[in-house]
């Protein structure tokens, strides 16, 4: 493990709306990002007001660079020197766009010069060049954000904060912004902490993640310790692990259990509601069955051949089932199918042709053991 730029300890910040804020502990490591997703409300701002100590909390402490910084004896102009901060709106002065991204290294008494090659690369991967002569207040809301990203980047912070600096930017803006910045944060390899409601940003971002609900950290982790081994309810379904089923274990040796899932309804079809998946709770624990969508297989059962059935028998968890929904999700669609319990599975429309499913066809599903992840309920 490296080292810690940011620990935070018993940290308990209360609002008089009733809002509590309450981490036991989180870190980030150096030179890592760390993406603090979580949906609206949750308390991801007022985390990083805290950390920016653009507030006071109530009790508990913020470790930065190894000195505690939630004490009412620090030094905030050093402290502040260290952080840079980007939010939802940029916060741009009535000057050009050159004198905004320099403002910071001027508070600082820093010399534009020791900076040059960290300009020209800023301005170019922000594409920035034409505006230098600008005034903000003539830019749109993307290019906007796009000044206020070079002003905090060039600082070279020993931490960045961003607090869902692309939630306010169209869509089409949005998504150029947030390749050209992710693709600059990537690189950079400096210790960032991303805040954002949107899992994709997560996924493609975030070297860790903590997952925030009403105030709390419900896990904390590797991107694919969350992704892909939620540890509770919220989680998995946050991560966008839809299939949650309730089950028992039934059998456990080797690695490997055997899980019993719990019926929703009346059983028709030919199911044996058995799945295998790694891992080795004991039998009679409850647990719940998180299968992301993606990681489930369909094949038309007419239309097996060999090698899909070979497929089916060696490494997969199978079960029949009856295809009860398709709706459009964007590129994919997603479909329902009720293997006696229900399960979503996306697929493009290009495949769900070529195996000819439709609403009441009949179908086999199929998961891999690996593609399992158990969770006690
Ligand atoms: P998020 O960033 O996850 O959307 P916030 O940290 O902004 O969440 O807000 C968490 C909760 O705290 C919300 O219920 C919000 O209304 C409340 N809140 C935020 N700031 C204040 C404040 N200054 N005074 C009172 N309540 C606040």
């Amino acid at each position: 493990m490296g080292s810690k730029i940011l620990e935070i300890i018993k940290l308990v910040k209360k609002y008089e709306s009733g809002f509590v804020l309450k981490i036991d502990y989180m870190h980030a490591e150096e030179n890592k990002i760390l993406v603090l997703i979580g949906p609206n409300g949750s308390g991801k701002s007022t985390l990083i007001r805290l950390i920016n100590l653009l507030e006071k909390p109530d009790s508990g402490n913020i470790i930065f660079d190894g000195k505690q910084i939630s004490g009412s004896d620090i030094d905030k102009v050093s402290i502040r020197k260290k952080i840079s901060a980007v939010f939802q709106e940029p916060l741009l002065f009535r000057t050009s766009v050159y004198n905004n991204i320099l403002l910071g290294l001027s508070i600082r008494r820093q010399k534009l010069s020791d900076f040059k090659d960290s300009f020209d690369f800023l301005i170019k991967k922000l594409k920035l060049q034409k505006l230098l002569n600008r005034n903000p207040r003539s830019l749109s809301g993307g290019e906007q954000q796009r000044v206020a990203l070079a002003r905090a980047l060039i600082l070279n912070p020993k931490l960045l904060l961003l607090d869902e600096p692309l939630a306010n930017i169209d869509q089409i803006s949005r998504e150029e912004l947030r390749a050209d910045l992710f693709d600059i944060l990537k690189n950079m390899g400096r210790s960032t902490i991303y805040v954002t409601h949107d899992r994709n940003e997560a996924m493609i971002l975030a070297d860790d993640i903590a997952v925030i609900n009403e105030g709390r950290i419900e896990q904390y982790g590797s991107k694919n310790e969350v992704f892909r081994k939620p540890e509770n309810e919220f989680v998995a379904k946050f991560v966008g692990a839809e299939n949650l089923l309730e089950g028992k274990i039934i059998e456990s040796s080797n690695n490997v259990c055997k899980v019993k899932i719990k019926k929703k309804k009346d059983e028709h079809l030919d199911n044996n509601l058995i799945i295998s998946a790694i891992s080795n709770y004991l039998p009679e624990t409850r647990v719940m069955i998180a299968i992301r969508p993606e990681d489930i297989a369909l094949y038309n059962i007419e239309m097996q051949n060999i090698e899909i059935r070979n497929e089916l028998i060696t490494d997969k968890n199978t079960f029949h089932g009856i295809i009860t929904d398709i709706q459009d999700s964007g590129i994919f669609k997603k479909i329902e199918i009720d293997c006696g319990f229900k399960i979503i599975s996306y697929d493009t429309p290009n495949s769900i042709e070529r195996l000819g499913l439709f609403i009441g066809k009949k179908i086999i599903a199929g998961v891999k053991a690996d593609s399992i992840h158990l969770f006690k309920k």
